[in-house]
């Protein structure tokens, strides 16, 4: 009985069949591939480790050099990274801080002035604590979820 083993193809562990992988019909001996596309993976994993440190890219691509990694598959996937940090990033932002400031800031805007107000013998028109405390969560949660992407 063969062991199951890590398809440079398809990553999935299976049992190939006359070295075939039965999920993706591809050879597993393809050796080169196996060690390119766990090398890129490896190196994948310690540019991640990296950022979340918030290492400067010039750091992460010494670590990796430093690792045994080419310079110039570091800085392949340092870019590829950065694409999907920005993504990242700007999908937080348009769902939580440009929602988040604005109702903050009117809220606390309107509330102040109409507490001014009121003191001063004027109308009490409207106290609009929930959208301060939508505003300041919605800053908050933001802010959190930007911590996991570091640039
Ligand atoms: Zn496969």
């Amino acid at each position: 009985m063969t062991d199951a083993i890590e398809c440079p193809h398809c990553l999935l562990h299976v049992l190939p069949t006359n070295g075939i992988c039965p999920s993706c019909a591809k050879d597993v001996n393809d050796a080169d591939l196996a060690i390119q596309s766990r090398h890129q993976r490896d190196l994948a994993d310690l540019i991640e480790t990296l950022k979340q440190k918030r290492a400067t890219d010039t750091a992460v691509t010494e670590a990796a050099v430093q690792a045994g990694f080419t310079s110039d598959l570091s800085s392949q996937l340092l870019a590829n990274r950065r694409k999907t940090v920005i993504a990242a990033r700007f999908e937080i932002k348009k769902k939580y801080l440009w929602p988040g400031y604005p109702a903050f800031i009117f809220g606390t805007g309107v509330t102040v002035g109409t507490l001014t107000d009121a003191l001063h013998g004027g109308e009490y028109i409207a106290v609009l604590y929930g959208m301060i405390f939508y505003g300041l969560c919605s800053i908050l949660v933001g802010h959190m979820k930007l911590r996991s992407y570091p640039l």
